[in-house]
């Protein structure tokens, strides 16, 4: 009797082990409520329109929890759906003091548009060795990437195309933009650091202090 007690616990543990296997059944990852809406507040300080999203868990590590489709920022933004509400915020105080000014300081014209390219996406982290099986930021709208900025002056400024250009100016702006987005995000990956991120900036709010 007590050795089937005993094999039953040993099976228990090693159901309990392959269920929390890295790339197995997961739960996404939920922000506090009281974060949330301090960041909502922050957000409605700051003169952003946005619409606050319903939570959704579309399971295997994947959600939509604390989110926001912002609306207005003060420049259009394309390519951009739920965002985290932390990234949100980040990513337009970027855009407001660092994106938009930085393109009239340095490159000698307005900014007219943000490209984005993509936030929420249910998948794992790409190109890494560094992420392994782990869920990308995007997998809860927590990430967001940029492919470029379009001036006034018709100029786009391309990560792709403009991240080793031969202007240097332009190489600076973005290098600066970067810069100035790891003092924001938590995560920031350019094509610095890997060929993953060769077309776009990877601009996560986790507090990872990573920054490449
Ligand atoms: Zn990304």
């Amino acid at each position: 009797m007590k050795a089937v007690t005993v094999l039953f616990a040993l099976f228990l543990l090693s159901a309990c082990g392959r269920t929390q296997r890295p790339g197995g059944p997961r739960e996404a990852v939920r922000p506090p409520a009281r974060e949330t809406a301090q960041c909502l507040a922050d957000l409605r300080r700051d003169g952003v329109d946005f619409r606050v999203l319903p939570d959704k868990d579309y399971g295997e590590g994947c959600g939509v929890f604390g989110a926001v489709q912002l609306t207005d920022i003060g420049v259009p933004v394309t390519g951009i759906t739920a965002m985290r509400c932390g990234t949100a915020r980040a990513f337009a105080g970027w855009i407001r003091n660092a994106v938009a000014p930085g393109a009239y300081q340095m490159l000698g014209s307005e900014l007219a548009r943000v490209e984005g390219m993509g936030t929420y996406a249910c998948r794992n982290v790409v190109g890494s060795t560094r992420g392994g099986d782990r869920r990308s930021g995007h997998a809860i709208a927590n990430a967001v990437d940029v492919g470029g900025f379009v001036l006034k002056d018709g100029r786009r400024i391309s990560v792709l195309r403009d991240w080793n250009s031969a202007d240097e100016v332009t190489r600076t702006y973005l290098r600066q933009m970067r810069a100035s987005a790891c003092r924001r995000f938590g995560t920031v990956l350019s094509p610095d650091y890997n060929a993953a991120h060769a077309n776009h900036l990877h601009l996560e709010d986790d507090g990872a202090r990573f920054c490449r």
